[in-house]
């Protein structure tokens, strides 16, 4: 059994998220020197880029841009701010846009306007001359900071101890880092987004008769009772406790080990939410990501990814009423995009990912401004037995669609 002494650690990332929560609706960019007051980690940057003004950045972006031309492409995921996402050549969810990477190879330099997971799987599938930049080095995800390296591996240790090879099979959610996706790849296990998790969960047990599910217990919970797997076949594996907080018994019972992460996001969504928005608008949909908690999901009238999201809601009839259970900087573009519907964030605070807020305009300009003086600033490598054994688990994932 693998013995770990190091003491719990909650991830900075989950502690500072509250950081940018406010209480009216909109968070307008300002200069990043006044960002900079909130008490979160920012990179340093040169400090000529601290007061330039929205309009100033604006401006330079946009020549700092058109000087690079098709060498760069930016990438800008759903829950990036208005300010940042305005410049992106192509926005989608975390896997569309590392696809959309390598499906761009004209391109040398890829910006990935996201999280650090997403720039490494775009790392991942891209072109061996394209390097993949992040604007900000601490744009990380609270939910991947939750399962890290060395605790994944002394889980994995314990688990095929208990369990004997081939005894579990690992599946790993998209958002996690590269390693965990390799531990996947090497072990016959598979990658799975929020638009594939069920699909990719129903194959792994075709292969064996227990998965472990990394990183988000509440996307595992969800997807495996959707696939008919009762309560009591499903444990936790708390990486704080030894054996996960479980006894061998319990695992050899399981049927879905799942890991203990959440995204400090979508687990804000409650029933109580819910309820009040059905009270204000009886004929309302309530729409939320399968990240939120389980009663949420069950609690709602429709639950699927980021872009089943984003296609139910600009394909409903005008005057169709839209409560949302997903990140704030997507309902938000919804709303202003669907100008006939209403369409409103369940929660009742303006609580954006914390980690993706981080990329502030300032930072794509200085990315910008490297490259046209031929400096890569921020690139992002994975080794190359990671990359390899993580192709093979994204690869098993696609050739199940
Ligand atoms: S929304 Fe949640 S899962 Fe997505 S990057 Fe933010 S913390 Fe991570």
């Amino acid at each position: 059994m693998a013995v770990t002494s190091r003491r719990p650690i909650v991830p900075i990332t989950e502690l500072e998220h509250s950081a940018f929560c406010k209480t009216e609706d909109q968070l307008p960019s300002k200069s990043l020197a006044e960002e900079m007051v909130v008490n979160v980690r920012w990179q340093r940057i040169p400090p000529e880029y601290l007061h330039f003004s929205p309009e100033e950045l604006d401006r330079r972006i946009g020549e700092s841009r058109e000087k690079l031309g098709s060498s760069v492409t930016i990438l800008g995921h759903h829950y990036q701010r208005e300010e940042v996402i305005k410049y992106a050549d192509f926005q989608g969810d975390s896997f569309l846009l590392s696809r959309e990477a390598a499906n761009r190879p004209e391109a040398d330099h890829i910006i990935f306007c996201g999280v650090h997971f997403m720039a490494e799987t775009a790392c991942i599938l891209a072109a061996p001359h394209q390097k993949v930049v992040l604007p900000n080095i601490t744009a990380g995800c609270s939910m991947a900071d939750m399962a890290p390296m060395e605790d994944v591996d002394d889980a994995w240790a314990d688990l095929t101890e208990v369990l004997g090879p081939g005894g579990i099979l690992p599946v790993t959610y998209m958002n996690s880092i590269a390693g965990i996706k390799a531990l996947c790849g090497r072990n016959g296990g598979a990658v799975c987004t929020s638009s594939n998790a069920k699909a990719v969960v129903e194959w792994a047990f075709t292969q064996s008769e227990r998965v472990l599910f990394l990183p988000d217990q509440h996307l595992g919970r969800n997807t495996a009772l959707e696939l008919g797997v009762p309560l009591d076949e499903m444990v936790v594996w708390n990486p704080f406790r030894q054996m996960g907080g479980n006894t061998p018994e319990q695992l050899r019972k399981a049927k879905m080990v799942l890991w203990q992460g959440h995204c400090s996001v979508h687990t804000r969504f409650t029933t109580g939410q819910i309820d009040s928005a059905r009270a204000l608008h009886p004929d309302i949909n309530i729409i939320v990501h399968p990240e939120c908690p389980m009663e949420t999901v069950q609690a709602a009238d429709m639950v699927g990814s980021t872009e089943f999201i984003r296609e139910k809601i600009n394909s409903a009839p005008a005057g169709s009423k839209w409560g949302v259970g997903t990140e704030v900087s997507l309902v938000n573009r919804l709303a202003i995009n669907n100008p006939d519907k209403t369409i409103f964030c369940l929660d009742p605070v303006t609580c954006p990912c914390s980690t993706m807020y981080r990329i502030h305009p300032a930072y794509l300009l200085w990315m910008l401004d490297g490259l046209v003086a031929g400096t890569v600033i921020n690139q992002i490598t994975v080794p190359d037995d990671i990359m390899r054994d993580s192709r093979i688990a994204l690869e098993r994932m696609l050739s199940l669609k």
